[in-house]
């Protein structure tokens, strides 16, 4: 099953190819702040439609990009890599999607696990 997504404007789309079996709160300085539920897709399960001028980047230490709308101001998804025992693996990226922006989707359904970044990297 697709979720489609979006920001509040509309100006960045994207459709996530299934159903996560989990969403993620992490509790760095950034995600505490941001206050996103991730949720982890490989780059060929998301169909992002972006309008170019409405895509701001945040990156504060050049590693993940954190992506936002700068039309709404929403936090919409971020480039990582995939952590292998804290380290990031850069051969695996990853797409974190903000699943607050699930349209139609009830996300009070989905498990919510916790990392604890602010201590673990
Ligand atoms: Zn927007």
């Amino acid at each position: 099953m697709t979720i489609p997504a979006g920001c509040h404007c509309g100006a960045i789309k994207f459709e996530v190819s299934e159903v996560p079996e989990s969403v993620t709160v992490c509790s760095c300085t950034f995600c505490a702040k941001r206050g996103a539920l991730w949720a982890y897709y490989t780059p060929d399960q998301v169909k992002l439609s972006v309008k170019p001028e409405a895509d701001a980047i945040y990156s504060k230490n050049g590693m993940a990009k954190h992506h936002h709308c700068n039309v709404c101001g929403c936090g919409t998804f971020s480039e990582v890599p995939t952590w292998v025992d804290y380290q990031p693996d850069w051969e695996n990226p990853r797409i974190s999607v903000n699943a607050r922006l699930f349209e139609d989707f009830d996300i009070a359904s989905l498990r919510v696990d916790e990392v604890d970044g602010r201590n673990l990297w």
